[in-house]
């Protein structure tokens, strides 16, 4: 009985997918929750103080201050987010879990002036039909510059990649640039990833080529996860991620049996539903 395939694809899910077919399985087809971490949830802390920034403040009034001030709205709402209370941190690791945000919030101001940002989009979600999928994807922030053109903007709150594998990272943005050019009918003129950490900047310019070269990639992938549903058969590839694997005891490289995962954690969809 083959899988259900997933609904759209997302840049997150071709990552996850070209990462090990098994571990998308239980992520994207089996729905298995996954457990939070420190670092998803400082990830989203320091995006929604962010948000918050842009949302509220005007230009002229996004200052480190009002920056900090977000970041304080920002964790009060997360006091009542369950992955964060599933953390039950002593309050010394909260502390430090907010002193860290801080310290990436601030970070933004040395990337670029956020007063002289015209942004068009906040956690913009786009969705086009390209091939016989729907390819989706949640834009953190879409500019307009004072020439009229477009540029997409992904923060990130991990390490910075190492400059070898820059390319590879940059492949989300990439297709938020696809979708903007699918959706709005522009191409954006770059994409950028904000390294909110280091703090350092990722930039490229998406030519045309390079877009054709991301859709054809995406077809590739939806088309290799069609054929692993319908024959059930997403095999594990080992990496120093299944270190972080929560699936780990269930994976046969590891002398696991992939199917106890879904009675184990409790999953939504099951071989067979679709
Ligand atoms: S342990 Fe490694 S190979 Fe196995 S599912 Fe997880 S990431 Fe994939």
């Amino acid at each position: 009985m083959p899988f259900e395939l997933p609904r759209s694809l997302s840049p997150s899910k071709v990552t996850s997918f070209r990462d090990c077919a098994l571990a998308f399985r239980f992520t994207a087809i089996e729905h298995l929750p996954e457990a939070p971490t420190i670092w998803t949830v400082k990830g989203t802390l320091v995006h929604r103080a962010l948000e918050r920034l842009f949302w509220h403040h005007a230009r002229g009034d996004r200052t480190p201050a009002s920056a900090a001030a977000e970041l304080g709205h920002a964790w009060h709402e997360l006091q009542a987010d369950p992955e964060y209370t599933a953390l039950s941190l002593s309050p010394d690791a909260a502390d430090a879990l907010r002193s860290e945000a801080e310290t990436l919030v601030r970070n933004e101001f040395e990337l670029e002036d956020p007063n002289e940002i015209n942004p068009v989009g906040i956690e913009l979600t786009l969705e086009a039909r390209v091939g016989d999928m729907r390819l989706r994807g949640i834009i953190d922030r879409l500019d307009l510059t004072s020439d009229g053109e477009l540029v997409v903007i992904d923060y990130k709150t991990g390490r910075a990649p190492a400059p070898a594998y820059e390319r590879s990272k940059l492949i989300g943005v990439h297709i938020y640039a696809l979708l903007c050019e699918e959706v709005l009918g522009r191409r954006p003129v770059q994409v950028k990833l904000l390294h909110l950490k280091e703090p350092t900047t990722i930039v490229a310019e998406p030519s045309e080529q390079a877009l054709r070269g991301h859709r054809q990639k995406a077809v590739a992938v939806w088309s290799a996860i069609e054929r692993a549903c319908r024959d059930e058969d997403f095999r594990p590839r080992t990496s120093p991620l299944c270190n972080y694997c929560r699936f780990r005891e269930f994976c046969p490289a590891y002398g696991g049996d992939p199917s106890r995962a879904a009675p184990v954690l409790g999953g939504a969809c099951m071989p067979g539903a679709a």
